[in-house]
């Protein structure tokens, strides 16, 4: 029997270190295990590339690469047994919110309903409030989820909201997705300036968000290409949002090529389908991670042995605070 590895702190020689730090935010629909193995058809992707064990360490290593203070994820199969666990060992809180009829139940040796899940940096940020939606479309309730989380930073005392959501699938349904958008917006509208009994009156008047509400990043595989009515709805809503990929571009105002790129028996589908949103007058863009070019991605697409989801983790980025705010 080995005695147990070594566990090693680090010491924060200078006390207020994360006060200044951007935070970095992930966004990634991870394919659930159950979708790519069961129902997926990716057909220029190898049977053994898609293993549980082949993906799992692909996934999580990608995570720790870039190691967001806040991790949005869609199409979590494996929360319980993998996700929760391995980074609540690595200082991650979290919060997970199965769709109320998975396509993944239908799977043979499924591992439970796919979901949404929303990390945090605990040590950096305190859990003032978790909101989890389910989605209406037309006041008909539909499979779609949202986690809404008020956090505030733990060293400057500031306060926002992170949502994660995954939006309806296929086209044929654009308007339901702006249907489950509309309902969206307007539940962030209600909990971000609703008060929490976790904060009190002194703290709002001290962070300063009476007036405009608390601000607002929204994550989520919206299943929507920029040209849809649910894209403009979130562009023109009253929360002031606006999306991070596109300060890529060269105009600064054009969603990149795409985020997602997979072969299916029906052909090849090259689609822009992630955002990152964020209250423009809260935050403005520090850094995003480029999109890897077609030759990094490879002739068979995505998901790959060297890659393992039909989505880029394309969005992590970084938040510093506008001019008006000396700090996050
Ligand atoms: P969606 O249409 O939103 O799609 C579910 C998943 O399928 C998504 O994760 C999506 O991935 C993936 N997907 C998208 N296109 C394809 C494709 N061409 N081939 C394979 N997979 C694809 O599904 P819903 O959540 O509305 O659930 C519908 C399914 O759930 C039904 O097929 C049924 O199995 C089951 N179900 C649902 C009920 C309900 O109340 N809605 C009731 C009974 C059963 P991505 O987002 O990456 O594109
Ligand atoms: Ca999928």
């Amino acid at each position: 029997n080995r005695p147990p590895r070594l566990h090693r702190d680090f010491m924060m020689t200078r006390a207020c270190s994360l006060q200044n730090a951007p935070i970095r935010v992930m966004q990634w629909n991870i394919l659930a295990q159950a979708l790519g193995e069961g129902k997926d058809g990716f057909v220029r992707c190898p049977m053994e590339a898609l293993k549980w064990s082949e993906r799992k360490y692909l996934i999580l290593e990608e995570i720790l690469t870039y190691r967001p203070d806040v991790l949005c994820l869609q199409e979590v199969d494996h929360y319980f047994d993998t996700f929760q666990p391995v980074l609540a060992s690595l200082g991650y809180q979290s919060s997970f919110c199965p769709k109320p009829c998975s396509p993944c139940l239908d799977v043979h040796n499924n591992n439970g309903p796919d979901g949404c899940a929303l990390f945090f940096n605990r040590r950096r940020f305190q859990l003032l409030h978790t909101a989890h939606l389910r989605l209406s479309a037309m006041l008909l309730k539909t499979n779609q989820v949202a986690i809404v989380a008020t956090l505030r930073c733990r060293f400057t005392g500031r306060v926002f909201c992170v949502a994660v959501t995954h939006l309806k699938a296929r086209s044929g349904w654009e308007a339901f997705r702006s249907a489950q958008g509309a309902h969206l917006l307007q539940q962030l509208c209600e909990l971000t300036t609703q008060s929490h009994p976790e904060m009190d009156d002194e703290n709002l008047t001290r962070v300063g968000e009476t007036e405009d509400g608390i601000p607002l990043v929204v994550c989520g595989d919206f299943n929507a290409e920029p040209s849809e009515e649910v894209y403009r709805r979130f562009m023109t809503s009253p929360l002031g949002l606006d999306s991070a990929y596109k300060c890529l571009s060269e105009d600064g105002n054009t969603e990149p090529p795409y985020t997602s790129w997979k072969i299916r028996p029906s052909g090849e589908s090259r689609s822009t389908l992630d955002y990152i949103w964020y209250s423009e007058r809260a935050f403005q863009v520090d850094t995003v991670l480029k999109i890897p070019s077609e030759e990094q991605i490879g002739p068979d697409r995505l998901p790959s042995y060297h890659y393992p989801s039909d989505h880029l983790s394309l969005h992590q980025v970084r938040f510093v605070p506008t001019a008006s705010q000396h700090r996050w």
